[in-house]
């Protein structure tokens, strides 16, 4: 028996199992088979697939973490949120500020910047530039290549510990349980936006 973290509820929202309510029905982010939260006295509560499938405890805390980062982001979008953030520059070194939603128009939840190069979330804007992307850090993923990869990107970088639990529902209080790394402000977006600068990814 696998114990999972998370589970969508019937309105396909994600909840971790401190959330879980005893009668209602769950299923799986990733299988989309029924789970069942154990929250007995024995053992750590837990959800169960009602039917084991090959579904691994990371894999569905990753697809649920990401679920529910996107849905806050939508929601950060749609409210017109404002998340000020400040982090230290991985180009200059210098501290850098900006609102991390100002200009993000679209989410992707899933977003390959290359064939090999993946983000569990991406922020874009408008035009179709990466504003910023997060990923969300398990024991597995993502590889020190890909971390190294998207810090060397004029964008700004999210990583989420996995073992994230959801708090509030603002967008900077997602933001301080990770940290925020990469250069930004560099490059493409420096002259058109001034600090705060999407980087096209055509434009090299
Ligand atoms: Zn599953
Ligand atoms: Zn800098």
């Amino acid at each position: 028996m696998i114990a999972y973290r998370w589970a969508l509820t019937a309105m396909g929202y994600p909840v971790p199992i401190s959330q879980a309510r005893r009668g209602e029905r769950y299923s799986c982010p990733l299988c989309h088979g029924p789970m069942i939260p154990r929250l007995g006295d024995q053992l750590q509560h837990h959800f169960a697939h009602e039917e084991d499938t090959g579904c691994t405890t990371e894999a569905v805390t990753r697809a649920a973490v990401r679920r529910w980062i996107t849905i806050q982001l939508r929601d950060a979008i749609a409210s017109h949120q404002v998340a000020k953030a400040r982090w230290t520059c991985s180009k200059c070194g210098q501290q850098h500020s900006a609102d991390l939603l100002e200009g993000v128009a679209v989410i992707h939840e899933g977003y390959y910047w290359d064939p090999t190069h993946y983000a569990d979330v991406g922020l874009v804007d408008r035009a179709g530039n990466v504003c910023g992307v997060i990923v969300v850090q398990d024991e597995l993923l993502p590889t020190p290549e890909t971390l190294r990869f998207f810090l060397n990107q004029d964008t700004f970088t999210i990583v989420i510990p996995a073992s994230v639990e959801p708090a509030g529902s603002d967008f900077a209080t997602l933001v301080a349980q990770g940290q925020i790394a990469g250069a930004h402000g560099h490059g493409v977006g420096q002259t058109r936006r001034g600090l705060f600068g999407c980087r096209s990814r055509d434009s090299g």
